[in-house]
């Protein structure tokens, strides 16, 4: 089986609507998102209708729930807030109905899709230190989990010898039973590991391979609709920079 695994598109059609392009063509059986559908980007309600066509199993994160007053906006930065009040405004009561009903968590056979983290995932903490992710990666019922979040593509590793690695450098990664990946596929819409390009993965369970896909999409045309938007300009300048 095959997977295309996005996450973070944060209502970048732009971006969006690029990555779908790279797939296709390409042998996919299983779209899974990972959450944040909506928050910082323009068009929250086409990517809302994007992802319901074509998305096999969707997770809810941390924006989406924002959005629809599920999660406490004090916790946000000054402009992620401006942009979630702004993005809430734009959301019919169908658009927000679809938010409300989004999972937390998705598990099949070997594999765990969340947005923030497998343990506690309403909490919405970031795996940025080695005690976090061993925690997490302990707890793990399955051998492999995907998750967004953070906006930067990573994986830690725990080894059959209860060692932990880590890397941010990687674009494909052999997988083995025996081996506990927890996989940052990045994101799609606003990318912050200083390259602007939208960022997803591609699991392949047959191969036992992941391998992670950079895309380039019309970044120009997204900054010119969050500043027509009157968004934040901070959200536009950003999505060049990469952070
Ligand atoms: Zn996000």
């Amino acid at each position: 089986m095959r997977y295309a695994i996005l996450s973070d598109i944060h209502g970048n059609l732009e971006a969006f609507e690029a990555v779908l392009e790279d797939l296709r063509g390409t042998d996919i059986q299983k779209r899974i998102f990972l959450g944040d559908i909506v928050g910082y980007g323009p068009n929250p309600e086409e990517c809302i209708t994007l992802l319901r066509e074509k998305f096999d199993v969707m997770i809810a994160g941390n924006h989406d729930w924002a959005a629809i007053g599920k999660t406490d906006i004090q916790a946000f930065n000054s402009v992620a807030r401006k942009a979630i009040e702004w993005t809430s405004a734009q959301l019919s009561p169908e658009y927000k109905k679809f938010l409300i009903d989004l999972p937390l968590k998705k598990e099949e056979s070997s594999l765990t899709f969340v947005h923030a983290t497998p343990l506690n995932p309403q909490d919405w903490n970031y795996i940025f230190s080695g005690n976090e992710a061993i925690r997490n990666l302990r707890a793990l019922k399955r051998d492999l989990c995907f998750v967004g979040h953070s906006h930067i593509p990573a994986v830690f590793v725990l080894s059959d010898l209860d060692e932990l690695f880590f890397s941010s450098n990687f674009t494909e990664l052999i997988l083995d039973e025996k081996i506990r990946f927890l996989i940052n596929v990045g994101s799609v819409g606003q990318p912050r590991d200083g390259f602007s390009l939208a960022s997803y993965g591609v699991l392949d369970t047959e191969k036992k391979m992941f391998y992670l896909r950079r895309v380039k999409y019309a970044l120009e045309t997204t900054q010119q609709k969050i500043i027509s938007a009157g968004l934040p300009s901070i959200l536009a300048e950003r999505l060049a920079r990469g952070w």
